[in-house]
């Protein structure tokens, strides 16, 4: 996959853009006055994977908390600001990473200057995120509805302003909660401008429904090598967002989605040893042990001989079952047979010893 090399944003101990690993990010759904709470959702989700955290500053007291939360978050903090200019301003004195606004809603142009300069002095980035909802009035009437080529004119012209005020650390994102869409405008502006854009689908739904289609919309951009940082939004425990985003950049084949990623087969007739089982109780292990491998480790669990020897090779580790029982690979070679008369209890516990292995000797 190419990805398209986009301008270098610092955030933090990151950089955004510039054709390093797309960086993960979610948002806290606590009072961020109440910082306690919140750092400790941020330090579940930094154990998670997250790279990027944003909270939201609707207040005074979220602005002030900020500050704490800032001595103590093992991650970047982004401050999410609407309609006020104050509260980005008072946001970046506290020691926000970034900050997010979406100049449609901040007011005149002065205030937009306002953020920009204190952004400016501190160094700190702005992130200019539109969505279908917050187009201008004169856009939305020249193309009739929040198209992709609307939201792409909105999140240019927002740039654009912020350019005016000599501001150019600029992140960009234009989200609709319609996946098509979504993949147009990030399709459009990828082609119309070199600053590096924060993906996803907005208010993308549950979370079953709303990881297939955020997976469908920021999948296929990654694909395209689109995208600079990814945000997987659910109506969920935001740990779940980023368990989503790592198996989805892993699908896509990116870095800094290390992880264990279980293939396992859909069963059929042929089914003699409980793949189901074996597969969620091997998933439920490796999420319990908070293993951190170096690289993509594919374990496969098939249950039978007709693709299982061929996708057991392929993988670090797999199975591939037989009449109650499953032969066991390990880079291609048959190393033992396992029997699966106990259910999933031997085979799940073959495979963790070999992902534990796997993991020592990448470690050296
Ligand atoms: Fe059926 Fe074997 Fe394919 Fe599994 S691997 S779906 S058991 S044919």
């Amino acid at each position: 996959m190419i990805r398209k090399i986009t301008k270098p944003v610092l955030i933090g101990p990151y950089t955004i853009g510039g054709g390093g690993r797309v960086l993960i990010q979610s948002m806290t759904n606590t009072r961020t006055s109440d910082a306690q709470a919140t750092l400790s959702q941020i330090r579940a989700l930094a154990d998670a994977g997250c790279d990027i955290v944003r909270c939201t500053v609707s207040d005074n007291d979220d602005a002030r908390a900020l500050y704490q939360i800032k001595e103590s978050s093992p991650i970047p903090v982004v401050a999410d600001i609407h309609f006020d200019y104050r509260l980005a301003i008072a946001a970046a004195e506290a020691g926000a990473d970034k900050i997010r606004i979406n100049p449609g809603n901040i007011g005149s142009d002065d205030r937009v200057a306002a953020v920009c300069r204190v952004c400016r002095e501190k160094k700190i980035p702005i992130r200019v995120g539109i969505n279908s909802g917050s187009v201008e009035k004169e856009i939305l009437n020249k193309y009739g509805a929040p198209t992709a080529e609307a939201l792409c004119e909105s999140a240019i012209k927002a740039a654009r302003l912020l350019e005016r005020f000599d501001f150019y650390d600029i992140v960009i994102s234009a989200k609709s909660s319609d996946v098509v869409t979504t993949i147009m405008t990030n399709r459009l502006l990828s082609a119309q401008t070199d600053y590096p854009i924060h993906i996803g689908v907005t208010e993308s739904g549950t979370e079953r429904a709303g990881v297939i289609r955020s997976s469908a919309g920021i999948g296929s951009l990654l694909c395209d090598g689109i995208g600079d940082t990814i945000r997987i939004s659910l109506s969920a425990d935001p740990v779940k967002e980023i368990e989503a985003a790592r198996i989805l950049m892993a699908a896509c084949g990116l870095r800094g989605a290390e992880t264990v990623e279980i293939i396992a087969c859909p069963t059929c007739g042929r089914t003699r040893v409980p793949v189901m089982e074996i597969a969620a109780e091997l998933e439920k292990r490796i999420a319990a042990a908070k293993l951190k491998p170096k690289r993509r480790i594919r374990v496969a669990v098939m249950g039978c001989a007709v693709n299982g020897p061929g996708e057991a090779r392929e993988a670090d580790a797999g199975i591939a079952g037989g009449d109650g029982e499953a032969l066991l690979f390990r880079k291609g070679k048959i190393i033992e047979k396992i029997s699966c008369r106990d259910g999933s209890q031997s085979a799940s516990n073959r495979l963790m010893e070999e992902i534990r292995r796997i993991i020592e000797e990448d470690n050296g």
